[in-house]
This record gives C-alpha cells, sequence and structure tokens, in this order.
C-alpha cells in the first residue's frame, strides 16, 4: 500500500520550521532577559511549594509522648519496605516504638504511611533539603525532632 506524503511544499526544506523554532528561542531568551526570569537564586531564594508537598517525614508527639502506638499499619502499607519499628510497652504507654527507623534512599514519598496511620503519627512535612553524600537512616529521635521545623 502506497502512503501519501502529507508533508506541505514548504515544510519539506525545512526552512520555515528552523525559522519557526528560532522565533520560539529568542521569544524566551528576550523574556528571560528582560522579563521575570524563572532561575531561582538558591538558597537565598527558596521556592515556594504547595502545602500537599511531601517532603521529610517527622513524628508528632502529644506532651512530649510520641503518638506512634507501634500498631505495624505504615510498615504494612509501605511499597518500599523502608520502614522499620520495633514495638515495646512502658509504664505509661502499652505500646510504643522502641526502634523506628525509615530508609530515606528507599522512601519514593508516596505518603501511604500518612494516610494509614490512624495516630496522625506520621507525617511527611514540606521540608526538601534532605540531600545527603551517604545512605540515610532517619532514627525514631531524629523523626521527633523533626516536628519542630515542619
Ligand atoms: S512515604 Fe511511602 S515509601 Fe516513604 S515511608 Fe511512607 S509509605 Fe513508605
Ligand atoms: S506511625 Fe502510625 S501507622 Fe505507623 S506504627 Fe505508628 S501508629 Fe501505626
Amino acid at each position: 500500500m502506497l502512503i501519501k506524503n502529507k508533508t506541505g511544499f514548504f515544510q519539506r526544506f525545512y526552512l520555515v520550521e528552523i525559522l519557526k523554532g528560532l522565533a520560539i528561542t529568542k521569544k524566551h531568551f528576550l523574556k528571560n532577559l528582560f522579563g521575570k526570569t524563572v532561575t531561582i537564586q538558591y538558597p537565598e531564594e527558596r521556592r515556594q511549594y504547595s502545602d500537599r508537598f511531601r517532603g521529610m517525614h517527622y513524628i508528632k508527639a502529644t506532651n512530649g509522648v510520641e503518638n506512634c502506638t507501634a500498631c505495624m499499619l505504615c510498615p504494612t502499607v509501605c511499597p518500599a519496605e523502608c520502614i522499620h519499628i520495633v514495638a515495646g510497652e512502658r509504664p505509661d504507654k502499652e505500646k510504643y516504638p522502641v526502634k523506628f527507623e525509615i530508609d530515606v534512599l528507599r522512601c519514593c514519598f508516596c505518603g501511604m504511611c500518612e494516610e494509614a496511620c490512624p495516630k496522625d503519627a506520621i507525617k511527611l512535612s514540606t521540608i526538601y533539603e534532605m540531600s545527603v553524600a551517604q545512605r540515610t537512616v532517619y532514627t525514631k529521635d531524629y523523626l521527633l525532632e523533626q516536628r519542630g521545623n515542619k
């Protein structure tokens, strides 16, 4: 079967298309040069993200006691299997996390842990400055500390 070439006469020379492309490039160049540039001068300038942005995790606490009851729902729903909890018991709390760790390099920031938590204990903040030079595991103490920075 013969396939018809639908390219127009001028399009076949590509010159018009090249000129169109150059015009678009020039338009953006001049817009950036004289208008509001889209470049952010980080760290002096910081981009504003939506409140729904999912960044660094933290554990909420009430009167200094972590809200988490080590129910194991968050490690169960976590698709990256990056939450590791060891449950324990103490006089003021029937069940609490002795160890609560998140392997952040495995986390995909899906927010399912936050959605699943019945105690509103594990949260994702809007903090996005999390770059590290080596493998990072957030410990319980670190996650509790972060609640003040959210
Ligand atoms: S945000 Fe998603 S991947 Fe990360 S710890 Fe929570 S459930 Fe797991
Ligand atoms: S953070 Fe929430 S879901 Fe995860 S173990 Fe604690 S209480 Fe359960």
